[in-house]
């Protein structure tokens, strides 16, 4: 068992917070007269010099899903000058890439043919499983369908996408139905070997949605969704933890060995009222080393799961065992 915890310095652009979803505990998605329901270039350039200049090695594209399917976008978008939006996705990953930032894209469900274009320009991909369970939050979200999820994370295995996905925990979902999910994601990987990382994220109520009022899950549910995942998980699959929603010292005892991203730019967007812990204090707090990775995981730089295109980067920024080169804790 290794004796440090990982986690990578990343800088979060909400590239838009149009969604074709509904979740019933969502904080994030805007509506489309909003004005920051879609960043313009300008505005995310802006992020990416920021975060470069703070050392970060991730840009992390996370937004919502299928944003064209919703009313009035693709004029928004036509008024940025993009017909498309994954066309727009890519080239704001390429000037990441020639900032010196590792794309990360957290994009919900995808056509198979934007996932194959955004392979080339991403380090790793991501889509949280969430459940397996069809649940009430979900009810008008069409993208939440759990085997549309699966069949996602499916396809990014086959095409050797190193991948991170998760579970949320506290969302109507029982014990029963956390372990299926952890079951399925331990198949998948069996299958495809491309899931680096799984997170065990606490639910988080939010202001004016309908699960507002709901409780959160307690501390007991999550050391156990926690233990469950390190046993149900294949051993070489981290089992991560969010350090700016729970405090992870216990976590980390009980089989998590990840914290994730941690921004020292941007605030966590799907959770504002959560700031994060400066990485330093965090190593003091948890009483275990930190070690910086890349968004990539070091076996699969070793295995070489990258593209040409990221290839002079990866060989910046890594060192010989595939960790951060020069890392800050
Ligand atoms: S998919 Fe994500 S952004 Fe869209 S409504 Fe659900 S939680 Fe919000």
């Amino acid at each position: 068992m290794q004796n440090f915890v990982t986690f990578s310095r990343n800088v979060f652009i909400p590239l838009t917070r149009a969604c074709r979803n509904n979740c019933a505990y969502c904080g994030f998605k805007r509506e489309i007269n909003d004005k920051c329901v879609l960043l313009d270039k300008q505005s995310v350039v802006r992020l990416l010099r920021r975060g470069a200049a703070s050392s970060c090695t991730e840009a992390l594209f996370t937004f919502g899903e299928q944003p064209e399917e919703v009313d009035g976008f693709s004029d928004r978008l036509k008024k940025i000058g993009f017909d498309s939006f994954v066309d727009y996705l890519l080239e704001c990953s390429r000037i990441a890439i020639k900032l010196g930032l590792l794309p990360h894209t957290n994009a919900g469900v995808l056509p198979d043919t934007d996932l194959l274009k955004l392979k080339s320009v991403n380090a790793s991909m991501g889509l949280m499983l969430e459940t397996v369970a069809n649940l009430q939050a979900h009810n008008d979200s069409p993208g939440k369908n759990p085997e549309e999820r699966i069949r996602f994370i499916e396809t990014s295995g086959r095409y050797q996408i190193p991948f991170t996905t998760g579970i949320l925990v506290g969302i109507g979902e029982d014990e029963n139905d956390r372990i299926n999910s952890l079951k399925v994601i331990a198949d998948i990987h069996r299958r495809y070997g491309h899931i680096q990382e799984v997170i065990i994220q606490n639910f988080s109520p939010k202001p004016n949605t309908r699960m507002s009022d709901a409780p959160i899950p307690s501390t007991g549910v999550m050391l156990r969704t926690v233990s469950l995942a390190r046993d149900i998980l294949p051993p070489d699959v981290a089992v991560q933890v969010a350090p700016n929603l729970i405090h992870p010292k216990i976590l980390i005892e009980h089989g998590a060995c990840d914290l994730g991203g941690i921004s020292p730019v941007t605030i966590d967007y799907i959770n504002p009222e959560a700031a994060w812990p400066n990485a330093r204090e965090l190593a003091d707090a948890i009483g275990v080393p930190l070690r910086e990775r890349l968004p990539i995981y070091p076996e699969y730089i070793k295995a070489g799961w990258y593209s040409k295109e990221i290839k002079p980067l990866i060989d910046r920024l890594a060192d010989k065992d595939g960790f951060r080169k020069v890392a800050f804790v």
